[in-house]
């Protein structure tokens, strides 16, 4: 029976090491283009019925909203992480990225100019891969900050659909070059509060993360109609019955309506028991096994 006990305590550690990584590229995979895609495969199962939320804002820093956002955070005493565009850290917005840093944040890459990579060659997804990836290097190396991680999040959430090459196995061998391990985390969401429809209200933005969490009423984006490639939309009411429980929310500090939305959500959150955590405390975000220095 002991080889057979053995051979069972090897397939659980190495099927709870993947439930860590699942949100790297599996170290194993060659990744295929145009199959390997979808985003269910890479929910944060960790938070399920955890009554636990993980703010994230993307396409910052903007010169106005994210200081408002960040006054906001700290005056509610929560952490949550910024995944900016690195083109937009210039000499104007540095003092926005040192108080993301100074109050307790996170800051992540999401890409360096948001094109979105389905679109581009393979070289240039790599180019621009290096470049934020490094930029945000070079701030760690200024400032020290343990919290400028190797996130990165997909524009879009565009990946794998190009037909030439999958950008995981790209995103591997960046990584590879750059810290000699798999060290880039892809950094999906779970919960998309549709906060980038101009015609969605703040309190619809926070009822939609509640209603992951709690249940209830959500609020989806329906095409009204495109005249001239101007898109219309209107919002659609729904309920969410059975809710995940927790999860990565999606929003983006570039529009007033999230920092009025993070504002409902935060205090609603304090009142029904629900934590907000940062990212990096969420297992399958954890670089808990890994070094990930620039060689
Ligand atoms: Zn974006």
């Amino acid at each position: 029976m002991k080889p057979l006990i053995t051979l069972c305590t090897i397939l659980l550690s190495a099927q709870v090491h993947s439930v860590n990584l699942k949100q790297f590229p599996n170290e194993q995979q060659v990744y295929r283009p145009n199959v390997d895609v979808g985003f269910d495969q890479y929910r944060t199962k960790s938070l399920k019925g955890s009554n636990k939320v993980a703010l994230t804002y993307d396409d910052g820093p903007h010169e106005t909203r994210t200081p408002k956002l960040l006054d906001l955070l700290k005056s509610e005493n929560v952490k949550a992480t910024f995944f900016v565009l690195t083109q937009n850290i210039t000499d104007k917005t540095l003092p926005i990225i040192e108080r993301i840093l100074d109050e307790g944040h996170i800051l992540a890459s999401h890409d360096h100019d948001h094109e979105n990579n389905n679109h581009e060659e393979e070289s240039e997804f790599k180019e621009e891969l290096y470049k934020s990836v490094l930029l945000l290097e070079q701030l760690k190396a200024k400032y020290g900050s343990s919290q400028i991680s190797s996130y990165y999040r997909f524009p879009y959430g565009a990946y794998g659909s190009n037909k030439f090459y999958h950008h995981f196995n790209t995103m591997k061998e960046v990584s590879n070059e750059l810290y000699g391990e798999n060290c880039i985390n892809f950094a999906f969401w779970d919960i998309d509060t549709s906060d980038w429809v101009p015609t969605i209200t703040a309190q619809q933005i926070s009822d939609n993360i509640m209603a992951h969490v709690k249940g209830g009423t959500a609020y989806k984006h329906k095409v009204k109609r495109t005249i001239f490639g101007n898109t219309k939309y209107k919002m659609v009411k729904y309920k969410i019955k059975y809710p995940f429980g927790g999860g990565v929310a999606l929003m983006h500090d570039i529009h007033e309506r999230s920092i009025e939305a993070s504002e409902i959500f935060i205090r609603d959150a304090k009142k029904n028991g629900i934590s907000i955590v940062p990212l990096n405390e969420i297992k399958e975000f954890s670089y808990a096994n890994k070094s990930c220095i620039l060689k």
